[in-house]
């Protein structure tokens, strides 16, 4: 989400004429974009504007903003520890960057945390079209929610990003579209619980099936969704849709039903593998990801063992792993029983290294196959070879590929590594481009 804001703004910005650069020591303003969702991810803002002190002395004229959950929630409080800030604006507030950079550019300190009415974001579409700055690739995100209302007790987004509003179907519609004919052949849909979505009696599926239809959309993808609305209707749009991507996430954060339900996770474990089985018994081939949480408070060996288990059975392509951060304002920051830093490194230690061995086996099973590829661009190393990922999202290697950014290409897999696959092109033309 913080990725897809950020590319609103540059948006904003380029329309302002401002332009990139890659030097920090070059920039006439520098905008923190900031994550609350770990400690950690906080902490790193104040020490990055400690950073940028120097930068600021060395140039007067040099302005700097705080954007994003951090600032959501410090609000003033950022500009009272870090004097150096000129502009804080929270998460519903990226858009009025041209008249907040007005006021800055006279000297003033502004400080914008007002949320937007719910009717406002749920009509929202930006007022500028993509083709103008020609910064999309062939993949984008779209966001199609905004704000949370679960409140599972470990999370600060329902605090930081507000109420869930979903947009309305049109507009989304309309932000594809440009999209595509911007070039980009690849939508990630975007929310907080992606797949509750609902606005003007459509509801997910149904929307996904509108933007199935839409003419060059090749690839279709969304994230997050949560597993209490993961249902058969959508595991038979993976089957019916053919832009919709055999690839899903699907967060299980525990594998234990005590800790779920402390989590406030609102499933068990009996239903996560039955989601997990709606999905696998129509396509096999389906890759999932997930999230996990290990050291939750309160969390027990045999609790932490019940994760375990769960990794080794349904063998995830993919986790987003993470150590319990306490995060003020949440439950779980009040719960007893919190566990020491080095008992959660030891926890997560154990489950890298299982699921390493598992992706190593999946990518080493896929050795042979023949797989469809959207090419991304240049690998970064390696001459006369493209980079892309297969429709179940897996980052493919395509040697003596003379395709581009945009082509579907179809690929023989010639080689696995812990991360990422190594291929040939079929064909050295590509099937679509
Ligand atoms: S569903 Fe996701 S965003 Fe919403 S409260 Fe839970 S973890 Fe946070």
């Amino acid at each position: 989400m913080n990725e897809y804001d950020t590319e609103k703004m540059l948006e904003v910005l380029r329309l302002e004429n401002y332009a990139l650069t890659e030097s920090q020591a070059e920039a006439d303003l520098i905008i923190l974009n900031t994550c609350s969702i770990r400690e950690k991810a906080e902490n790193k803002v104040y020490s990055e504007l400690g950073r940028l002190r120097k930068l600021k002395s060395a140039n007067p004229n040099l302005k700097i903003g705080v954007g994003g959950c951090v600032a959501q929630q410090e609000g003033e409080a950022i500009i009272r520890r870090a004097t150096n800030v000129d502009f804080v604006f929270g998460t519903d507030n990226l858009f009025e960057l041209p008249k907040m950079l007005n006021k800055v550019q006279k000297g003033e300190k502004i400080i914008i945390t007002k949320r937007h009415a719910r009717q406002k974001v749920r009509n929202f579409i930006p007022d500028y079209t993509f083709q103008q700055t020609q910064r999309f690739g062939v993949k984008a995100h779209l966001a199609i929610t905004k704000g949370c209302n679960n409140h599972c007790s470990f999370c600060v987004v329902p605090t930081t990003r507000g109420v869930e509003v979903s947009r309305e179907p049109e507009n989304i519609i309309t932000e594809a579209r440009r999209l595509i004919s911007a070039g980009t052949r690849e939508i990630c849909l975007l929310g907080q619980n992606v797949n509750s979505y609902k606005a003007n009696g459509v509801d997910f599926v149904e929307l996904l099936q509108r933007l199935d239809k839409l003419e060059n959309l090749k690839r279709l993808r969304f994230i997050s969704p949560h597993p209490k609305d993961f249902h058969a209707e959508l595991s038979d749009a993976f089957v019916n849709l053919p832009s919709l991507c055999e690839q899903m996430h699907l967060p299980l954060q525990s594998g234990s039903d005590r800790i779920l339900r402390r989590m406030r996770r609102w499933y068990t474990m009996e239903t996560f593998y039955e989601k997990v089985g709606l999905l696998r018994d129509r396509l096999p081939e389906a890759t999932i990801s997930t999230d996990l949480i290990v050291g939750f408070p309160g969390e027990t060996e045999e609790e932490f063992e019940m994760t375990m288990e769960a990794v080794r059975k349904i063998r995830f392509d993919l986790i987003y792993s993470f150590k319990y951060s306490a995060r003020p304002g949440t439950r779980a920051a009040e719960y007893p029983e919190h566990l020491t830093e080095d008992e959660k490194s030891r926890r997560h230690k154990i489950l890298l290294e299982t699921q390493e061995k598992i992706v190593l086996e999946k990518n080493l099973a896929l050795v042979g196959s023949t797989q469809e590829v959207l090419i991304e661009g240049k690998h970064h190393r390696k001459n006369n070879t493209t980079t892309g990922r297969t429709r179940g999202y897996h980052p493919v290697a395509v040697k003596n590929s003379k395709t581009k950014a945009g082509d579907l290409l179809m690929v023989r897999i010639t080689g696995a590594l812990p991360n990422s696959l190594e291929a040939d092109a079929i064909s050295t033309s590509p099937v679509i481009n």
